[in-house]
């Protein structure tokens, strides 16, 4: 049985905005995770601190921090880091919560961040020493664990091996991604059984993108086994400029629509988050993917 709380990580300001074509100023990103914050989201992933010649999105992430510095208190601002350097920046920054990727193949580990996986292991089991001394929290997410673009198919005995070796720095959470959106339900319930006797004490979240339009049945499935978190972003914006097929994360007010009615708790102002997901329509001048935002909410009065 699945407890009735389940923890909503918003990743549009990061995972979303990161694909979007239109680089958005930083005064509509800090009103973007502003909004998001006054309508409940507790855990947003507002930068992240890599290359910003490789993503011109975020390249932004200190001034995005410094401007929510008033609104620390409120929701545990992320930063998503791929190695030490960045873990220092994410840190100068002010984040509270460091979520770093780890690929579960090495194809994608040399193209997405350049260095085998042992060596993003072993950069991971530093920045979790350093962030526990910093008294920061860290998590980690293994990419690419439902297949990969170079690779194909990814066995879920390897996903344990690496959460396995990752778990040894102590993680807040370890997260599952569908990076390219190619999961289904059975294979998400599969993995979950397989990772969670392996280490009982983690926390596990699940991260989905809707590419072949699987997102919310793979939500579905890990909340029903049992996670305690599940990444999701406003209006569903994502997707890659460069690749016409590729399409945005789970659209979080579609999320929360589907767990409220399931009689799941998260703490979200859904009516809060539609109009987050409007506004976003306009800042970027073209309709999100999202359902929830076009149907509207059943019963008109629902929250
Ligand atoms: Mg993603």
């Amino acid at each position: 049985m699945s407890s009735k709380r389940i923890e909503i990580v918003e990743v549009g300001p990061r995972d979303g905005l990161q694909s979007e074509s239109q680089v958005l100023s930083t005064d509509h990103k800090v009103e973007f995770v502003r909004r998001l914050t006054a309508a409940g989201l507790r855990r947003i992933e507002v930068a992240s601190f890599v290359n910003p010649k490789r993503v011109p999105q975020m390249a932004d992430a200190e001034a995005v921090l410094a401007a929510l510095a008033p609104d620390a208190a409120q929701a545990r601002f992320i930063g998503l880091v791929l190695n030490v350097k960045g873990f220092e920046r994410a840190r100068a920054a002010g984040c509270t919560e460091v979520g770093m990727a780890i690929a579960a193949t090495e194809s994608f580990s040399q193209r997405n961040q350049g260095c085998s996986v042992d060596e993003g292991i072993a950069s991971w089991l530093e920045i979790a020493a350093l962030a526990r001394a910093a008294g920061i929290r860290a998590q980690v997410t293994i990419s690419t664990v439902f297949g990969c673009p170079f690779e194909g198919e990814v066995s879920p005995a390897r996903v344990v091996e690496i959460a396995e070796r990752l778990a040894a720095g102590q993680p807040d959470e370890i997260a599952i991604a569908d990076t390219i959106g190619v999961a289904v339900p059975t294979q998400v319930t599969g993995l979950l059984r397989a990772l969670q006797p392996a280490l009982p004490k983690t926390k596990w979240r699940a991260h989905f993108h809707n590419t072949r339009n699987t997102g919310l049945a793979n939500a579905y499935a890990a909340a029903e086994a049992g996670v305690s978190a599940l990444d999701a972003s406003c209006g569903g914006i994502g997707g890659c400029p460069f690749a016409p097929a590729a399409t945005g994360n789970i659209p979080t007010e579609d999320l929360i629509y589907m767990l409220h009615r399931m009689g799941r708790d998260t703490g979200v102002d859904l009516p809060a988050l539609i109009d987050t997901s409007r506004w976003l329509q306009s800042v970027l001048q073209h309709p999100v993917p999202g359902m929830v935002v076009k149907a509207g909410l059943f019963p008109k009065t629902a929250a």
